[in-house]
């Protein structure tokens, strides 16, 4: 091509091209577009539905076409998605989501994305943008200290699940558990572990390795007696014990695992610990808890979910791992293209401690909502997720529910016993009126065969009026059920 059309050719794509960029009165307009949708979507989350059943659950999204040429039209956007997206299903920013493990999505941090997106920059790597990196890694040492871990490094990860695989990972090769000797390698856990850790022990190439189910107790806690017995057993039979999960906060009841006594077996056997506190993780920032502190300061690695316990919008999930060398070691590459990012090696980078690299800029999300809030608002909203936890375990007793354990943490199960007729099959019908009536969102599992209810309160918008919604709902749905 001669130079001269290479030039007119870019003329025109130039001039056809330059539409990514917003003029500022298009961006004003999509901003005040934006304002409006959020502000009117914020004051209908108080008073909107907990979930909402929709004729065509979001299909309509499916016959908007992606066009050649774009409208350039916010309103009409945002009026696609409020139609096909926000309106159908679940709310998780309402209140009322009251299963799984909500968190409900400080609106600040939503600000955080929009700073971090439209600066667009790169915390993976220290060279690109030293402050960017100064920001996660202070997070991070901000989470250990908070969370009694104390010295460690870490990563702020997408969500529990891929911290669970960083931790994993780490834990799999500082203890060289490989080829050959994956079949022997032993990894301790309990039923009421979170299915994420079966994931990740299969994604990471363990799955050949001897996963040990430790009975727990009445309070779905693992056995510490047991788990020695076992270790024991396993390593008298030439296996290798080299990996405990313990939780922090089960999924299914809340429950805590008795970490300190587990530790002890760990320290002894010389197993590497890691404590999945995706859910419960934060509670730690409350003085009742801190007796778990001396503890958490041994253990090899931990993970907690920001976008849980601290109420952020989902996509924020952090692993702390002690041994900083495993953790390096396990995800540290260089490529030889990004042999100028070695010229700045202040502080350490994200990029060397993860699975990713080129990654969403979220630290800012968190940053930009402790600065903001401040952390004292953040502990009173979880002592406060604790207390309407024991509120509402009192009162549903008075319904004439049969409830589990006393909840440790801000979960609780609870089921109710109808004087005839299949109990199991009378709470799931339970649990789908509940969601089909929709004012609150409830969710159910199964123990050993028994299906619960389950309350789980962690959206930052849960209030007494909500737990009050809760059980005025609960009682009505029991009496329609045995008309
Ligand atoms: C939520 C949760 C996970 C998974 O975390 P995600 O952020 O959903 O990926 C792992 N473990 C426990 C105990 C959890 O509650």
């Amino acid at each position: 091509m001669e130079q001269e059309d290479i030039e007119k050719d870019l003329n025109g794509l130039a001039e056809q091209s330059k539409g990514l960029d917003l003029s500022p009165a298009e961006f004003d307009d999509f901003f005040k577009s934006l304002a409006n949708y959020s502000s009117d979507f914020l004051k209908d989350t108080h008073k909107g539905l907990a979930y909402k059943e929709t004729q065509d659950k979001g299909l309509g999204i499916r016959s908007i076409p992606i066009p050649e040429k774009g409208a350039r039209n916010p309103d009409e956007l945002l009026e696609h998605y409020k139609k096909h997206v926000e309106d159908a299903g679940l709310n998780p920013a309402s209140g009322g989501h009251l299963a799984y493990i909500p968190g409900g999505g400080v609106p600040v941090s939503a600000f955080g994305d929009f700073i971090a997106a439209i600066t667009n920059r790169y915390s993976g790597v220290f060279f690109a943008n030293p402050g960017a990196v100064r920001m996660e890694n202070l997070l991070v040492e901000w989470m250990a200290k908070e969370l009694g871990f104390g010295d460690c490094y870490g990563n702020l990860s997408s969500g529990g699940s891929i911290a669970n695989l960083i931790a994993i990972t780490a834990a799999r090769d500082a203890h060289g558990v490989e080829a050959e000797g994956i079949r022997k390698a032993v990894i301790y856990l309990t039923e009421q572990a979170h299915h994420s850790i079966q994931k990740a022990i299969r994604i990471c190439g363990l799955a050949p390795a001897v996963l040990r189910y430790i009975p727990v107790d009445e309070a779905f806690r693992m056995n510490s007696v047991l788990l020695e017995k076992q270790i024991l057993k396993d390593k008298a039979d030439g296996l290798n014990p080299f990996l405990l999960v313990s939780s922090m906060g089960t999924t299914d009841t809340g429950g805590i695992d008795p970490i300190e006594e587990l530790d002890k077996h760990c320290k002894e056997h010389g197993l590497w610990h890691h404590i999945d506190a995706a859910y419960g993780g934060f509670f730690l920032m409350l003085e009742q808890f801190s007796y778990l502190k001396k503890t958490i300061a041994q253990v090899d690695s931990m993970t907690v979910d920001p976008h849980k316990g601290l109420f952020l919008p989902y996509g924020l999930g952090t692993v702390l791992v002690r041994n900083k060398k495993a953790l390096k070691e396990s995800h540290y590459y260089l490529a030889n293209y990004m042999q100028d990012t070695l010229s700045a090696l202040e502080e350490e980078s994200p990029a060397d401690y993860s699975p990713e690299l080129t990654k969403h800029f979220r630290g800012m999300r968190m940053w930009l909502a402790l600065q903001y809030y401040g952390t004292d608002v953040f502990r009173a909203c979880l002592e406060e997720k604790l207390l309407l936890t024991t509120y509402f375990y009192q009162k549903v007793e008075n319904l004439g529910f049969v409830r589990g354990p006393e909840p440790e943490l801000s979960v609780c199960i609870y089921r109710f016993v109808p004087e005839s007729g299949d109990a199991n099959q009378f709470n799931m019908d339970l649990v789908e009126a509940v969601r089909i009536d929709g004012r609150v969102f409830l969710s159910s599992t199964s123990i050993n065969g028994v299906i619960w209810l389950r309350l789980a309160v962690l959206a930052f918008r849960t209030k007494k009026a909500t737990i009050d919604l809760c059980l005025q709902v609960l009682e009505e749905k029991v009496k329609m059920l045995q008309s």
